[in-house]
């Protein structure tokens, strides 16, 4: 059953397309990912279904609930994860914890969950002494307080060191195992690769695909590449021919052939077939990342910023749209 109903969403600030026409839906009990380059929508979308945003065309259903005409009810289905600038600096972490259960009717005990994310010797700590991780710990406490069905997480793990990070990625999994569905907003791929059970890339305010993390590599055009010195010249033509072969390079006698685990097979049977010899033979997976680069049309950027990035800012834009 899909718990986000997202349809031909569209967004302008200042006239100019945040997000232009994006459609997906999030089933219950998944994580799903939302991955993209910086300044490509995330936010906003996200925003839109936080019902923090009123959407310029589209509609947008939590549970079946319009975030904005119901924006209470869907505030008690939705956890959302705060930004740094929204919590105090000298809020203790159980003042932070006891605040926030107080928002709630029937909010979940926050002992255990202290517990459970690893902050019980914290309790005292100002939440401006904490660690990045320990800050991040504390924001995916708050977001499950009030006993959500989704929660939303954007960019949890930007500016954690890489330890922190992998820790951050088991409590996401243990609260997906807790049967809360994720809506994670990322641009790391090696994140979105190993968390989610389906991502939607979205580029310049659209979704450019929407799969599987596997999917998504396999329609890379490099799924596969296969590279080897024959002993004996084995023709360019032929090795095109080759099922599902989408690509073959001679550089001096090395050559390289892109395509699939089954262009694999077909080329230790040709070179059976032909006794030649395939000397240093190497075959390499495309990751998501060669997808993401090939889906995407700014993505180096987003690579060289994956510590700095923040979403949820407006750039650079003088004119800003406040949230709702
Ligand atoms: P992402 O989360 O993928 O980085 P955003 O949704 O934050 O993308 O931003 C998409 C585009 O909209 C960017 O060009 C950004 O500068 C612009 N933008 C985002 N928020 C605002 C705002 N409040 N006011 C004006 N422009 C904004």
């Amino acid at each position: 059953m899909a718990i986000i109903e997202v349809n031909g969403l569209h967004k302008a600030y200042n006239g100019k397309p945040a997000v232009d026409g994006v459609t997906f839906d999030v089933q219950e009990g998944e994580i799903f990912g939302i991955l993209g380059p910086n300044g490509a929508g995330k936010t906003t979308t996200v925003e839109c279904v936080e019902g923090l945003r009123i959407p310029d065309a589209g509609t947008v259903r939590v549970a079946g609930l319009d975030p904005v005409a119901d924006h209470e009810q869907v505030t008690r289905l939705l956890g959302v994860q705060l930004q740094e600038s929204e919590l105090q600096a000298k809020l203790t972490v159980r003042e932070a914890l006891e605040l926030y259960s107080a928002f709630y009717s029937d909010p979940a005990d926050w002992r255990p969950l202290a517990a459970r994310l690893g902050l019980e010797s914290k309790l005292t700590t100002r939440f401006a002494k904490l660690s990045g991780g320990q800050k991040q710990r504390l924001f995916i406490a708050l977001s499950l307080i009030g006993n959500p069905r989704v929660v939303v997480l954007d960019e949890l793990t930007t500016g954690l060191d890489p330890r922190a990070r992998r820790d951050t990625w088991t409590l996401i999994e243990e609260i997906r195992d807790s049967g809360v569905t994720v809506l994670l907003v990322t641009h790391f791929m090696e994140e979105a690769q190993r968390l989610c059970d389906r991502i939607a890339v979205i580029d310049k305010g659209r979704v450019a695909a929407l799969d599987t993390p596997s999917g998504l590599i396999s329609r890379s055009t490099a799924s596969t590449v296969i590279s080897f010195t024959p002993s004996e010249p084995l023709g360019e033509r032929e090795l095109a021919a080759l099922p599902e072969a989408s690509a073959v390079e001679y550089k001096g006698d090395r050559v390289t052939i892109n395509g699939t685990d089954e262009t694999v097979n077909a080329v230790i049977s040709l070179l059976a077939v032909r006794h030649v010899t395939a000397r240093q033979l190497r075959v390499t997976e495309a990751s998501l990342d060669d997808a993401f680069l090939d889906l995407t049309t700014d993505a180096t950027s987003t690579a060289a910023t994956t510590t700095t990035g923040t979403a949820g800012t407006a750039g650079t834009s003088e004119e800003t749209e406040e949230r709702v």
